[in-house]
């Protein structure tokens, strides 16, 4: 018997948001990004899922780009941050991958990089974000650049937006990018979930949606499956132990909950050590055998605890849903003062992950 948690991975729900996504922008390609190991849900099975209808993938790291390839995804697969040094140049010219090109040191690399086959590579410009990315007016030169190395396709200019779930983001680096871009002649790249679900208006060629793949909204207030998504990962846990408090009885450590009535606590095999966030306060949702209930007390390293005063039947072996169908990751990540992004990547490694 292994100790009773685990997350699941419901790859029908990545598919089906996936489809989402390609409906609300059916003139676009749409990359799937599957980069920190699909938000913690697993690049190589979710790139499956998706093999037959995703137009192209976009990660990190090239080393999750070769696994994908070597398990016989053929799609465009985009290195959002391009190479980390002249040998990966020349992998991802041999491993038909794109280079996404942010800095002048990766043109070097470019430039003196052995390459088997032409690399496609697309720009990336800097529209406001000021993280990554070339100054929009320095594009006609970058072009000039490019097209003087003979084994290098330029087919994109891409941006990322810092702020696309308010207004703000748009009405400040839309217009910067587009000014910059209007006839250079090249595809175009923006919109990230919130701009997909927000602004039509920046669509463009290539749609780059993450977060709603998993079936989470980018938005304040409103949870995924508001906006049509179905939640893709579930992280459950079962009731270990169960505790009869009296009145004035403490629980935990800092003994931060105190009953003030006689109660019946489940204590849940599942602690931040396994990714559920140290931080929530006591009244933070759970759903234990499918019946809603709340956190008590501070969470442990491997356990946490679950009020079950008004759940008779609950007991040891209940099972508890900590984030999934029934309790919306953006309700635990608005308690834990973060977002749904976070809690997807911080699953830990000895927590199992069953694909449904
Ligand atoms: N494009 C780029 C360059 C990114 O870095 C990311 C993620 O941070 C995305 C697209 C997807 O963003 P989201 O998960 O908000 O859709």
């Amino acid at each position: 018997m292994t100790r009773p948690v685990c997350v699941d991975i419901d790859l029908a729900a990545i598919r089906h948001n996936y489809l989402v996504c390609k409906q609300k922008a059916p003139n676009s390609r749409t990359f799937a990004v599957i980069k920190a190991d699909a938000y913690g849900h697993g690049s190589l099975v979710v790139a499956q899922a998706l093999a037959d209808v995703a137009d192209g993938f976009a990660l990190l790291n090239i080393e999750d780009a070769l696994r994908l390839r070597d398990a016989g995804i053929t799609q465009p697969i985009l290195l959002l941050e391009g190479p980390f040094d002249t040998a990966e140049v020349t992998a991802m010219s041999e491993y038909r991958l794109i280079c996404a090109i942010h800095s002048d040191h990766q043109l070097d690399w470019l430039r003196h990089a052995p390459l088997p086959r032409p690399l496609e590579v697309w720009l990336k410009l800097n529209s406001g974000m000021n993280r990554l990315g070339f100054k929009p007016q320095r594009l006609p030169e970058l072009l000039a650049t490019l097209a003087s190395l003979p084994a290098i396709m330029p087919t994109t200019v891409m941006t990322h937006f810092a702020t696309a779930d308010d207004a703000r983001g748009i009405a400040t680096q839309w217009p910067s990018f587009t000014a910059a871009t209007r006839s250079c002649g090249l595809a175009l790249s923006a919109a990230n979930s919130a701009a997909l679900f927000a602004y039509p208006e920046c669509f463009a060629d290539v749609v780059r949606p993450g977060l709603v793949l998993y079936g989470a909204s980018p938005f304040d207030g409103q949870t995924g499956a508001e906006l049509g998504l179905k939640p893709a990962m579930t992280l459950r846990a079962d009731i270990i132990a169960v505790q009869e408090l009296q009145t004035g009885d403490s629980v935990g450590y800092g003994s931060l909950f105190c009953a003030e009535r006689p109660m019946r606590i489940g204590v849940v095999a599942c602690g931040y050590a396994d990714g559920y966030p140290r931080i929530v306060p006591t009244g933070t949702p759970v759903s234990v055998d499918g019946q809603p209930s709340r956190t008590i007390g501070r969470v442990s390293m491997d356990m946490l605890t679950v009020d079950l005063t008004e759940l008779p039947l609950a007991g040891v072996g209940s099972r508890v849903e900590l984030w999934g169908p029934n309790v919306p990751i953006e309700w635990v990540a608005a308690a834990a003062g973060t977002l749904a992004y976070e809690l997807m990547c911080a699953i830990t490694a000895r927590v199992p992950r069953r694909l449904l």
